[in-house]
C-alpha cells in the first residue's frame, strides 16, 4: 500500500477533530469529511444546553498544542461551555488554522468504505490495497478517495431511537412525528412557544432527559399552566439523578440535586417502569401513549407534545464493505460492552481504553468516539481524545505510546442514594 496516501477522517465533530490534531502532531497527512455544513453539528443540535464537564475535560492536548501554537486564547479551563461554545470557541477556531483548513470537507457525507479492488469476502493481499472512501463531494457529485488508514467518528446522535419500548420505529410513530421532538428542544427561547402551558411527556432517562425535564421545570414557574409528564423505563428513579453531590463534576452531580428538587416539589408526574407500545392521536387532536407498566395496561392521555430523549444508535450502512465488528446488544465496539453495559454496569465511570480495544478485523480501520458506545449512555469527550490519541500513535508506529492508557475521568460518585418515594409523585400516585 503506498504510504504517501492519507488517514481518512468521518465526522467532523470534537472527536474526529481531535484524530486530526493527533495526525498534524505526527506529520501525518489527513483529509476530514463531515456530512453537514458546519464542524461540531451535532453540538450545534443543543447549542442551548450547558454541559456538565468544564473546559479542563473538553479540548483535546494535541488541539490544545496547536491553538496554542497560533496564539489562540483558550477558554479559562474551570467554566462550563454551552453546546454552542464548544464550537464557536473551540472546534471552529481549530478547524481555521492552516494545517487543518485545507483537509476539511463540509457539506461531504460518506456514502462507502470498501478496499480497493476487493470486495468484504476476498481475503488475499487484502492489507496491501488501499482503503476507498465514496464521497458526496459538497453534496454535489460522488468522488472517491484512497486511503492508507480509515477512523470513523460519525457519532449517533443523527439517529435518535423511537420511543417505542420495542426499539422499533411503528407506522404509529411516524404518523404523529411532527408532534415528538427527537433530541432536546431550546424549551426557554426558541422552542417556548410550542411548549408553554402544554402537557408535556418527556421519553427516557439519560442526560438529555434530565435536561429537558429541569428547562421545563423553569418553563412551569413563568408558564404555569404547564403541565410536565416523565415517562422512563427504568424502575428506580434514584438511577438517574446519578452519584449528586458526590460526583467529581460538580456540575453533573448538580443535574441530578436540581431534578429531586423538581420531583420532590411535585412538578413531574412520573410514570417510571412504564414500556410504551403505541402512540396515537385522538379525535381533539391530543395524543394519547399505551403501555405497559408492572404487568398491566396503562393509557396516558390529553399529551400535546412528546420530547423523545431514549438514545441513539450508530449507523454502520456505508460500513457494508468493510470488515467491522460490533456487540450484538449494544452495538458498541465489541471490547468495550463490559466496560459500558447498563444492564451491569450501575455506575456511570467508564474506564479510560485504547487502540486495543478499539481494533477492528478490517486492518487500520477504528470506530472511535461516541459511535464506539453503540447504543449505550455515558459517553465523555475526554474518553473519546484518549481513543484518538492511542489510535494514531499506533497507526504511526508509536506503539508503546499507543498501549499508555494514563487517562484519569472524574467519578460519577454513583451510589444508591434513595429517593423518599412518598414525595415523588408516581403514575401510583396521581388522581386517575
Ligand atoms: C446533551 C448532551 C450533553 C453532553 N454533555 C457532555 C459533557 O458535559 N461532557 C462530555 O464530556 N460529554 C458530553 N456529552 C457527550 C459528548 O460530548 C458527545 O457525545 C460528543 O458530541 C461526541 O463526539 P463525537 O465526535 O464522537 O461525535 P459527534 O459530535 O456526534 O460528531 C459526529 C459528526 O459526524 C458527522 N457525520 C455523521 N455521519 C457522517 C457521514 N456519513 N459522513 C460524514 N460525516 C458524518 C456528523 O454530522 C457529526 O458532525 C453530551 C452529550 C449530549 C447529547
Amino acid at each position: 500500500m503506498k504510504e504517501s496516501l492519507p488517514v481518512v477522517i468521518i465526522g467532523g465533530g470534537p472527536v474526529g477533530l481531535a484524530a486530526a490534531a493527533h495526525l498534524i502532531k505526527r506529520n501525518e497527512s489527513f483529509l476530514l469529511f463531515e456530512s453537514s455544513e458546519q464542524i461540531g453539528n451535532h453540538f450545534l443540535h443543543y447549542g442551548h444546553v450547558r454541559l456538565f464537564s468544564p473546559w479542563e475535560f473538553n479540548i483535546d492536548q494535541a488541539a490544545k498544542e496547536l491553538l496554542e501554537k497560533h496564539k489562540i486564547p483558550l477558554p479559562c479551563k474551570n467554566e462550563l461551555p454551552l453546546g454552542k461554545e464548544i464550537v464557536t470557541q473551540y472546534l471552529k477556531p481549530l478547524t481555521e488554522l492552516p494545517e487543518m483548513q485545507p483537509y476539511i470537507y463540509l457539506n461531504s457525507p460518506v456514502l462507502h468504505v470498501g478496499k480497493k479492488g476487493v470486495d468484504k469476502v476476498k481475503t488475499k493481499d487484502r492489507d496491501l490495497v488501499p482503503f476507498i472512501i465514496r464521497v458526496k463531494l459538497n453534496n454535489q457529485e460522488e468522488k472517491t478517495y484512497e486511503a492508507k488508514a480509515v477512523i470513523d467518528a460519525t457519532g449517533t446522535w443523527q439517529n435518535p431511537n423511537p420511543i417505542n419500548a420495542e426499539g422499533i420505529m411503528t407506522e404509529n410513530e411516524k404518523r404523529v412525528a411532527d408532534r415528538i421532538y427527537y433530541g432536546i428542544p431550546d424549551i426557554l427561547n426558541r422552542d417556548r412557544n410550542r411548549y408553554q402551558n402544554k402537557t408535556v411527556a418527556v421519553v427516557g432517562s439519560g442526560h438529555s432527559a434530565v435536561n429537558t425535564l429541569l428547562e421545563l421545570g423553569e418553563l412551569k414557574e413563568t408558564a404555569k399552566n404547564t403541565d410536565i409528564i416523565w415517562i422512563l423505563r427504568k424502575q428506580d428513579i434514584s438511577e438517574v439523578l446519578g452519584g449528586e453531590s458526590n460526583d467529581q463534576l460538580p456540575a453533573r452531580g448538580q443535574l441530578g440535586i436540581r431534578l429531586r428538587n423538581i420531583l420532590e416539589n411535585g412538578l413531574v408526574k412520573v410514570f417510571p417502569s412504564m414500556m410504551i407500545q403505541h402512540i396515537e392521536q385522538t379525535f381533539n387532536r391530543k395524543l394519547k401513549i399505551i403501555g405497559i407498566q408492572q404487568q398491566k395496561q396503562k393509557t396516558i392521555e390529553n399529551i400535546d407534545e412528546v420530547i423523545a430523549n431514549t438514545g441513539a444508535r450508530p449507523d454502520f450502512t456505508f460500513l457494508r464493505e468493510i470488515r467491522h465488528t460490533f456487540d450484538s446488544a449494544l452495538e458498541c465496539v465489541p471490547d468495550l460492552a463490559d466496560l459500558i453495559d447498563p444492564n451491569i454496569h450501575s455506575c456511570g465511570t467508564v474506564r479510560p481504553h485504547g487502540e486495543k480495544e478499539l481494533r477492528q478485523p478490517e486492518r487500520n480501520f477504528y470506530i472511535i468516539g461516541s459511535k464506539s458506545y453503540g447504543r449505550a449512555p455515558t459517553f465523555l469527550l475526554a474518553t473519546g481524545y484518549e481513543q484518538a490519541r492511542s489510535v494514531v500513535a499506533y497507526m504511526t508506529g508509536d506503539k508503546e505510546s499507543a498501549k499508555r492508557v494514563d487517562l484519569k475521568l472524574p467519578e460519577t460518585g454513583v451510589c444508591k442514594i434513595a429517593l423518599k418515594p412518598a414525595v415523588v409523585k408516581t403514575s401510583c400516585c396521581i388522581d386517575e
